[in-house]
């Protein structure tokens, strides 16, 4: 067949490889690029009826089941086929079939076309490589930040537990278990406080071991401490929970009884001295008892009032409650006469042994 010198020089000016097939696919003419593409030489073409470019020298995947070139036999009409993969080039092409119809409108040959795209591909796989590194490296990220995250909630949780840990050894006494003078302090505040503004009474003892000295000097101080835990076991028995019991020095105790008066707290510290007595403590301890708002204001005129009437008991010889109440305006105060250890309440907790 003789191709019209138009679609010759068409093909030759194509920048593209570009060939002519007849219907049964056999090459009629190619142009330069189109040997480049196929890696052939022209003498190895001329002369022989070779058949479909695509099939014989591209080995393009798509091309036995759809064509390009039958396609657009059958259609009439331009196919294009977009990133048709050669496996035997190792190319990308984009492949477009034009037909040529004569006078009669029938088409009697296919112009093929065939643009290597492979590194727009490669471009396009790179990008496509470097988004997944990139979502990889994201996600690795994201699941370190969350590792992070977890860890640094652990430590702070470890953090808090220690802290709460500090604050409760800061605020207990190490012999006996019981809150400590500072502990006891803040009880006292917080106590009368809610005591002032829910209008109700609040009760406090003070305690303080007779002659207790003695028993270091005659039995030891481990047989000292030994008591102080025994007795502060029998005070915790001796009253309700609702009841707060502190060590507020060497071998002295304190409790709060809130929403109890001075009578109350007279009860609970004749029940403590009996229980004392009953576990065969060894020896007595001596209560003063004042109550908010029979004769204290403040929480510092209730401490002060309690240690009057804890002095008046040691006064009356020891082993006995005294209250603040049944006590004369002129009563001998820790204050008057008193050395410094007699005075409980003015004394700081780091004087304390
Ligand atoms: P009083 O009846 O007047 O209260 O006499 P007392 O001997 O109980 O009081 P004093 O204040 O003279 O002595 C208290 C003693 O308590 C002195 C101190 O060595 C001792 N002491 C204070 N803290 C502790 C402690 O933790 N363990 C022991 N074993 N003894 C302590
Ligand atoms: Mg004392
Ligand atoms: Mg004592």
């Amino acid at each position: 067949m003789t191709l019209p010198p138009l679609v010759c020089t068409l093909v030759d000016a194509s920048v593209d490889a570009a060939a002519v097939v007849d219907r049964k696919l056999e090459l009629l003419y190619f142009n330069q690029q189109y040997l480049r593409l196929a890696g052939l030489r022209r003498r190895e073409l001329v002369g022989r009826r070779v058949r479909g470019m695509c099939h014989e020298h591209f080995g393009l995947e798509t091309c036995t089941e759809a064509c390009v070139a039958s396609r657009s036999f059958e259609l009439g009409r331009t196919v294009r086929v977009d990133e048709v993969s050669s496996g035997r080039l190792g190319l990308r092409l984009i492949v477009v079939a034009i037909p040529l119809v004569d006078s009669s409108g029938e088409v009697y040959a296919v112009i093929e076309q065939y643009r290597d795209v492979t590194a727009e591909g490669r471009l396009q796989d790179n990008y496509r490589a470097l988004l997944e590194r990139e979502r990889a490296q994201k996600h690795l990220l994201a699941q370190e930040v969350a590792r992070q995250t977890a860890e640094l909630e652990r430590v702070n949780e470890s953090l808090l537990a220690a802290l709460t840990e500090v604050s409760r050894v800061a605020r207990t006494d190490g012999l006996t278990g019981l809150a400590n003078r500072r502990a006891f302090d803040e009880q006292l505040r917080d106590l009368l406080a809610r005591a002032e503004r829910r209008r109700t009474p609040l009760s406090l003892i003070l305690f303080d071991l007779d002659h207790f000295k003695r028993v270091n000097d005659q039995f030891g101080h481990p047989a000292g401490d030994q008591l102080l835990q025994e007795f502060a076991r029998a005070l915790t028995a001796s009253v309700r929970e609702a009841h707060l019991v502190s060590r507020v020095g060497g071998e002295e105790f304190a409790v709060l009884l809130p929403g109890a008066s001075w009578e109350d707290g007279q009860r609970v510290a004749t029940r403590v001295q009996e229980r004392a007595r009953q576990v065969g403590l060894g020896t007595t301890a001596s209560a003063g008892v004042a109550g908010f708002p029979s004769d204290a204001d403040d929480a510092m005129e209730l401490l002060r009032a309690a240690d009057w009437a804890l002095y008046a008991a040691k006064r009356a010889g020891r082993n006995c409650v005294v209250c603040a109440r049944s006590l004369r305006d002129g009563a001998p105060r820790p204050r008057d006469g008193g050395t410094d250890d007699e005075l409980l309440a003015l004394r700081t907790p780091e004087n304390v042994d």
